[in-house]
């Protein structure tokens, strides 16, 4: 049986007793919000932090606000977040991605905050601390090589959170809170390509919101690539959103990939290129040639490498379909194992 290593326990009530507590604790304090992520890699000694500052007993974090936009509290649950009507109606992309998070009991407990603050994967990392200890571990934690790319010099361990792509192509914020104040930064620029300093957020702030733009016409989708339709981590995720002219013209669109490198990433020139046009098939095709060339998938997660990065080009294709407004609920029920539709 793996046994947490020993901690200090803190349970702030609010957003800045939890703010002061990260600040005087230093380094070594770690937030947990639902512990669907934390907990197991403390057991795997991924982490042993010498406090943990739980955020379930914040009631501000589960605030949602309509407003221009939507905000909905980092320490929402993921099936709170797929349970609030307006993200459902308006941002598809988010509700799909949710849904297709673990399972459902992960769901109740896991948040909209700790996905987006998850840690990264790798086959030679997520393993117990005894197995690790036999390849003599590897540089994201107490060892010297990366046995994924042993030149590399940097862990390419791959982001895993399947909010996060969605998000971007929502073009999300998130609000970040600490003794100094809030800011608000582009979700896209929360990450970093770096398997071990994969956040840009610093150790003394907490993720408090996401917040998102009016829809305003905006359309969004979310397709994921896993092994299981019941529950696996994303090796590929697409999301891709549009505002389309009432002749179906393109007037603005984001695409963002999620599980080919170690953070999940816009393909700005994807979206670019299909303004003033249709999605018909020859931009689509035009286009998932193009972000498909932008994966980089390493050999550290499920399935074939060379496979996943090519799929990427058809699940982009999937993507804008459904944008367009094709029924792709055949291709959802073969691929997620769900309807998915809003
Ligand atoms: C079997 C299994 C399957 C899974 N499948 C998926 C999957 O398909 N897709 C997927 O995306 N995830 C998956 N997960 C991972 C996890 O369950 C979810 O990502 C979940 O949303 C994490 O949220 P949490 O609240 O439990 O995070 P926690 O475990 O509490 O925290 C995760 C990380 O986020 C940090 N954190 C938490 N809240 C905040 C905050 N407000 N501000 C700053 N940092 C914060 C923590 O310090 C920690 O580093 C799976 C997990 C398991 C065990
Ligand atoms: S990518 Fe390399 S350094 Fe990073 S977790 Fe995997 S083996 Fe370790």
């Amino acid at each position: 049986m793996m046994r947490l290593p020993w901690f200090e326990y803190r349970a702030p009530r609010s957003v800045a007793e939890a703010a002061r507590i990260l600040a005087g604790e230093g380094p070594g304090a770690m937030l947990v919000a639902g512990g669907t992520d934390l907990l197991p890699n403390m057991k795997r000694r991924h982490q042993s932090p010498s406090t943990l500052v739980a955020l379930r007993g914040v009631d501000e974090l589960k605030a949602v606000a309509n407003g221009a936009g939507l905000q909905l509290g980092a320490g929402l649950t993921l099936t709170e977040v797929v349970d609030t009507p307006a993200v459902r109606e308006r941002y598809t992309g988010l509700w799909q991605a949710a849904a297709q998070v673990a399972t459902p009991h992960l769901r109740n407990m896991g948040t909209l905050g700790g996905n987006v603050c998850l840690d990264t994967r790798c086959t030679y990392y997520n393993q117990s601390y005894e197995w690790r200890k036999a390849i003599d571990f590897c540089l994201k934690k107490d060892g010297e090589t990366c046995w994924v790319a042993t030149a590399s010099k940097r862990c390419v361990a791959v982001s895993s959170t399947d909010t996060a792509p969605a998000l971007i192509a929502l073009d999300a914020k998130a609000r970040l809170a600490s003794v100094g104040g809030t800011r608000e930064i582009a979700i896209a620029d929360l990450y970093r390509n770096d398997g071990i300093d994969f956040l840009a957020r610093k150790p003394e702030e907490l993720l408090s919101a996401i917040l998102l733009p009016e829809a305003n016409g905006w359309r969004s989708c979310y397709w994921k690539l896993r092994r299981r339709g019941s529950f696996d981590f994303p090796v590929l995720g697409v999301a891709a959103a549009a505002k389309l002219a009432a002749d179906g013209t393109v007037e603005a669109a984001r695409i963002a990939l999620g599980a080919v490198a170690s953070r999940p990433f816009l393909v700005p020139k994807a979206g670019e290129a299909l303004v003033g046009r249709k999605l018909d098939d020859a931009a689509i095709g035009e286009v998932a040639g193009a972000v498909a060339s932008r994966a980089k998938p390493m050999d550290n997660a499920d399935m074939n490498l060379y496979w996943r990065k090519e799929v990427v080009s058809a699940f982009t294709t999937y993507a804008l379909r459904e944008l367009r407004g094709d029924d792709m609920r055949a291709e959802r029920l073969r691929t997620a194992r769900q309807a998915l539709a809003a």
